[in-house]
């Protein structure tokens, strides 16, 4: 699934590739993708997009006069800037055309991902007032990370998954950023110490920014908007390197399920 750094990444090449581009037509062919319903979504037609941000793993392509496009990807979307005469991508089911003759695609082999347009700045304050602090920015602080901690005796990589508590980190990052921080994932949460606390903080920074350094990490169905993947799989610690030596002390990682969700530890920098 697409997190934080893929998002991003794919936010900041749609800055550059759709902002200041108008929209002259809107093809679909599985309409619960398009959220409240197509008609709806078909007023952007003849709109410029204006803006390309983002909260957590949700993006949110602004609109000339009021309104904003969210697209979420969920697990297997993928977004693709093409010509609308290149080769078409399997498992398009939407597409922006645009009036320079080229179009973006929206691809989900699953069909959950979404566009949704939310048609005015309240309605838009209403879907980010859902979401916690974003890591990168000021309203993350070593008091959030603190407070969602102390407050609950459920797993601590469980706690940091809660989107409405920290928005954007998923499952490989939340095992990377608990490895930096030498935190045993099944930690209860007010278990943690104050020094590690500031680590976890701390970490869920640092494996966000490396994430996002690396464009992405392409594991699973994961591309950027011009089909490329992802270089952070090479620097992953932990995701997904069970039965690999740990970079930092040598022990076997290994892999475990916390709340239903795979994850990956070093036993030995790591310990419950
Ligand atoms: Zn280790």
């Amino acid at each position: 699934m697409p997190e934080l750094p893929e998002v991003e990444t794919i936010r900041r090449d749609l800055e550059k590739e759709i902002v200041g581009h108008k929209i002259v037509d809107l093809w679909y062919d599985v309409p619960k993708m398009l959220q409240p319903n197509p008609a709806t979504v078909e007023k952007i037609i003849g709109k410029h997009f204006v803006s390309a941000g983002r909260i957590g793993k949700l993006l949110l392509l602004g609109l000339e006069n009021d309104g904003t496009i969210g697209i979420h990807l969920k697990l297997s979307g993928q977004l693709f800037i093409r010509k609308q005469t290149d080769k078409e991508d399997r498992f398009t089911h939407v597409a922006f055309k645009f009036e320079d003759g080229r179009e973006l695609r929206f691809t989900e082999v699953r069909k959950f991902g979404y566009v949704k347009l939310i048609e005015n700045s309240r309605d838009l304050k209403k879907i980010t007032s859902e979401y916690g602090p974003e890591p990168l920015t000021k309203d993350y602080t070593i008091d959030v990370v603190r407070k969602l901690l102390s407050k609950s005796s459920r797993a601590t990589k469980t706690l940091i998954l809660d989107q409405k508590k920290i928005a954007g980190v998923g499952n490989i990052y939340a095992d990377e950023a608990l490895w930096y921080s030498k935190i045993h994932p099944e930690t209860p949460g007010n278990a943690v110490p104050e020094k590690q606390v500031e680590e976890l903080y701390i970490g869920i920074i640092k494996a966000l920014e490396q994430g996002i350094e690396d464009r992405g990490t392409s594991i699973d169905d994961y591309l950027d908007i011009y089909g490329q993947p992802g270089k952070h799989a090479k620097n992953l610690n932990v995701f997904r390197q069970q039965g690999q030596p740990c970079s930092r002390c040598g022990t076997i990682i290994k892999k475990i399920r916390v709340n239903g969700r795979g994850t990956h530890y070093c036993p030995k920098c790591q310990t419950l």
